[in-house]
């Protein structure tokens, strides 16, 4: 969270920095893949160095499909010593980055408003993440289910959609711990999902959960997001 006085910004963090530590700020929706962000960059003519944008994910937790296990890595190879099985660099490598292509094109589909063509290449998504073995698996899942219940809300597929964005969120807490701010508008949409479907149940506690943690990150004041939020929620 942060905001200027005069010509002073001020900013507020929700974790300890040690002194002369960069910090970033985003220019757009940092919520959207690393892909699209720096698309959206491309087009302001800027590009971004900070360590979200530049660092490599794929290695990052390799997973074993079959068990779930986290995978061994050493010299260019991935052992799982539960199913005895290994894999390569270059495979994991391959997989991710077809991953990573299938999100994209189901999210280009998806705003389109193509959610039929969408929804099939999610298909293919879930197909692969039962197949394959991939790095940082919980970013490609959380990912996988929002985009879901995205297509199924679309098509009004409604315990579909509510079905799917209950595992996103769950999947984006477990892969952020509850210290990435994007959990914050994945719990806002899924207020406004069971509002919109006549859920009415859950709504107040997943609203309460979003505007707490929307405090923790954002010190509860005016955000980039906050008026977005309340649009959504109709408050
Ligand atoms: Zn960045
Ligand atoms: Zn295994």
């Amino acid at each position: 969270h942060w905001y200027i006085v005069g010509t002073v910004m001020f900013v507020r963090t929700v974790v300890g920095v040690p002194a002369g530590t960069e910090l970033t700020i985003p220019y757009i929706d940092f919520w959207n893949s690393r892909e699209e962000r720096s698309r959206l960059l491309a087009e302001r003519d800027m590009r971004c160095a900070c360590s979200r944008c530049q660092a490599s994910d794929t290695f990052d937790n390799v997973r074993c499909h079959q068990c779930g296990n986290e995978m061994r890595g050493s010299e260019g190879a991935w052992y799982c010593n539960t199913c005895d099985r290994t894999t390569t660099n270059a495979q994991v490598e391959r997989a991710s980055a077809e991953l990573r292509e299938q999100l994209q094109t189901a999210d280009d589909l998806g705003r389109s408003g193509d959610s039929h063509s969408a929804y099939e290449i999610l298909q293919e998504v879930e197909r692969a993440l039962q197949h394959e073995d991939v790095g940082n698996p919980l970013a490609f899942q959380s990912h996988y289910f929002l985009r879901m219940a995205h297509v199924s809300a679309e098509v009004k597929d409604k315990p579909r959609a509510l079905q799917y964005m209950k595992m996103g969120v769950a999947c984006l807490m477990e892969h952020s711990q509850g210290r990435v701010a994007g959990v914050v508008p994945a719990l806002v949409r899924l207020a406004s999902l069971c509002a919109r479907f006549g859920q009415v149940g859950p709504v107040p506690q997943v609203t309460k959960q979003a505007m707490g943690l929307h405090k923790t990150f954002f010190g509860g004041g005016q955000s980039l997001f906050y008026e977005r939020f309340r649009a959504e929620l109709g408050l």
